[in-house]
């Protein structure tokens, strides 16, 4: 069995997301000290409370393309905020993103039924320039998990494994459905980051219980789009943006 190992957290907040305590700077400090190559700056979408103004996800294109040997991806965490799967942020601004991850939460909407939470991922996963859903696993927010993953795979999206759905007061009682979840990324093959979701700088790279979710699942390095840098930049290629179409 081949080992995952993590070369990049692509799930961050900084203190533009309102309840997040560090700049980027104290993150690309930690991230390069911890000998990540790369990190996503992902604050939440206009729509959380306490949220940056969409200006904040636009204007990312003064950040350097790298710092302290730390690559670095301009990203958000979009709020859906309808069973339509419409998220917080219009298109003209994700066109400019690295990494546009979408995710329910319960501020920004109401869980409904399984059938309606999940025909709700379906929505999403059709927006083009959706790149995967966050936490998944979240019990809040029961979906039918085979069908999520099946529609994943088929638009070759990602479905994360989120470090903080087992530390934080958030997220509760993730475990079980997070490790469902792993068995069937496993199953059908399909691609996951495996993210800490830090809030605070020194949490940035701690995915230790995600981590050991995907090795107990059997889920392979090569589906883990974070294990490894060339597969990331492959994974975003695929994607179509901008900035890796170049490389
Ligand atoms: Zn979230
Ligand atoms: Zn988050």
């Amino acid at each position: 069995m081949q080992t995952i190992t993590l070369v990049a957290d692509l799930h961050v907040h900084t203190l533009s997301s309102g309840h997040a305590y560090s700049t980027m700077a104290e993150i690309i400090a930690v991230a390069a000290q911890k000998g990540l190559a790369a990190v996503a700056f992902t604050d939440h979408g206009p729509a959380m409370p306490g949220g940056p103004h969409r200006y904040h996800f636009g204007n990312q294109v003064v950040l350097p393309a790298k710092e302290n040997n730390v690559e670095i991806l301009r990203g958000v965490e979009a709020n859906i905020i309808d069973r339509e799967g419409a998220i917080d942020l219009p298109a003209e601004y994700l066109r400019r993103l690295d990494l546009v991850w979408a995710g329910l939460h319960t501020p920004c909407l109401q869980p409904a039924s399984r059938s309606l939470n999940t025909e709700t991922l379906l929505n999403v996963l059709e927006n083009p320039f959706v790149d995967g859903i966050v936490h998944p696993g979240n019990p809040d927010f029961p979906i039918d998990f085979e069908t999520v993953v099946r529609a994943a795979v088929d638009k070759g999206k990602l479905l994360e494994i989120n470090n903080s759905s087992f530390v934080t007061i958030a997220r509760r009682g993730s475990k079980a459905g997070c490790q469902e979840i792993a068995r069937l990324i496993q199953h059908y093959g399909a691609l996951t980051a495996i993210n800490s979701d830090a809030h605070i700088a020194h949490d940035v790279g701690n995915c230790s219980l995600a981590l050991e979710i995907a090795r107990e699942a059997g889920i392979k390095p090569a589906q883990v789009v974070n294990s490894d840098l060339q597969i990331l930049k492959d994974f975003l290629r695929k994607r179509g943006k901008k900035r890796f179409l170049r490389l």
